[in-house]
């Protein structure tokens, strides 16, 4: 897949990637959309992708080495990942309020995803969004008049609203906003919005949806030493009152990135995730030392890791993404 045949400039040409794919995801999938509570792809299948987040690209927190094609194709050869997530810090040092080149390190990854027909997330990585909409708005629509014609494009436009923050009158409004000026430039992307409570209350706004605006849906996030069938409730929930969810981030270990991979619980939330055809991305793809890392300290910023450069959580995510397809191919066409 040539990048240049979508109009994507500046991508380093003579890029050759493996051959293990017979068709990428996108050639496979095609342009997604929302369908009821359902994700489907260009041929009105219900779908569940399987991929990695990225860590914060804050300037000097060190995740941003990662941010490369080299770390594209191999989390897409190696892994079997189908959608990358690359989280632009906003606030804090080094985050894209005050450092702007955090906007270059997510075109760089959308680039690669571009070339390596994979999905890309472009994630308003935030805890406060709603404190700089003007800003938010600026960014998608520039990210919607470069790669809004790409079938591999997902706009997230809140990554997880704090506990106490009221959906209805605060996240609500600011999502509206920044998918309706999305939606002047690009009228069909996927949008993934968040909720409050660090994206877990996605019944609370399956509640007062967006409505009017096509292709939205709502992020959940869990890390599963932490959240267990309660949180699962609040997602069924969210699913029968018709809101179609998405796994931005999920960890396995606990939600401060810490404790110890809570292997049942893991596969307790991807039967759960299968069943429902609900796409995921894992937190994340990143070499600090910390227990959600996929990666140990030390790890080559550009793939080709071999096992012993593997956490427990990388090890087990690992092996959760390379069987993904053979366990949740794409389903029927929903109702
Ligand atoms: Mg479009």
């Amino acid at each position: 897949m040539d990048a240049a045949l979508f109009g994507v400039d500046g991508f380093p040409a003579g890029v050759c990637f493996g051959a293990s794919w017979a068709r990428t995801p996108v050639e496979q999938h095609g342009h997604l959309s929302v369908s009821g509570h359902r994700i489907i792809d260009a041929r009105g299948r219900a779908v569940s992708l399987a991929g990695l987040s990225l860590f914060w690209s804050n300037s000097g927190w060190g995740g941003d080495a990662f941010y490369n094609v080299e770390t594209v194709r191999w989390a897409r050869d190696d892994w079997g990942a189908q959608v990358i997530r690359a989280a632009m810090g906003v606030e804090g040092d080094g985050g894209y309020l005050e450092d702007r080149s955090n906007e270059a390190k997510v075109e760089a990854v959308v680039r690669a995803a571009v070339h390596a027909g994979v999905y890309v997330i472009i994630d308003w990585h935030s805890h406060h969004a709603e404190e700089h909409q003007a800003e938010a708005v600026d960014f998608f629509v520039r990210m919607a008049r470069k790669f809004g014609h790409l079938p591999n494009v997902i706009y997230e436009v809140y990554n997880e609203p704090l506990g106490g923050v009221s959906w209805s009158s605060t996240v609500k409004p600011y999502a509206e906003r920044v998918v309706d000026a999305i939606r002047e430039v690009d009228p069909d992307n996927l949008v993934v919005v968040g909720s409050p409570t660090w994206s877990q209350d996605v019944d609370v706004a399956s509640e007062d949806p967006i409505v009017g605006r096509a292709n939205v849906a709502y992020s959940l996030h869990f890390y599963a030493e932490t959240h267990r069938a309660p949180l699962r409730a609040k997602a069924l929930a969210a699913l029968q009152n018709g809101a179609p969810l998405f796994v931005t981030e999920w960890g396995t270990v606990n939600a401060w990135a810490r404790g110890s991979v809570a292997e049942r619980s893991v596969a307790e939330w991807m039967d759960f995730l299968a069943e429902h055809k609900i796409s995921h991305c894992n937190w994340s793809l990143n070499d600090r030392d910390e227990a959600a890392s996929a990666l140990r300290p030390g790890a080559d910023p550009r793939g080709e890791w071999p096992s012993s450069a593997l956490t427990t959580s990388g090890q087990l995510v690992k092996r959760i993404l390379t069987g993904w397809r053979g366990r949740c191919p794409p389903g029927m066409a929903p109702a």
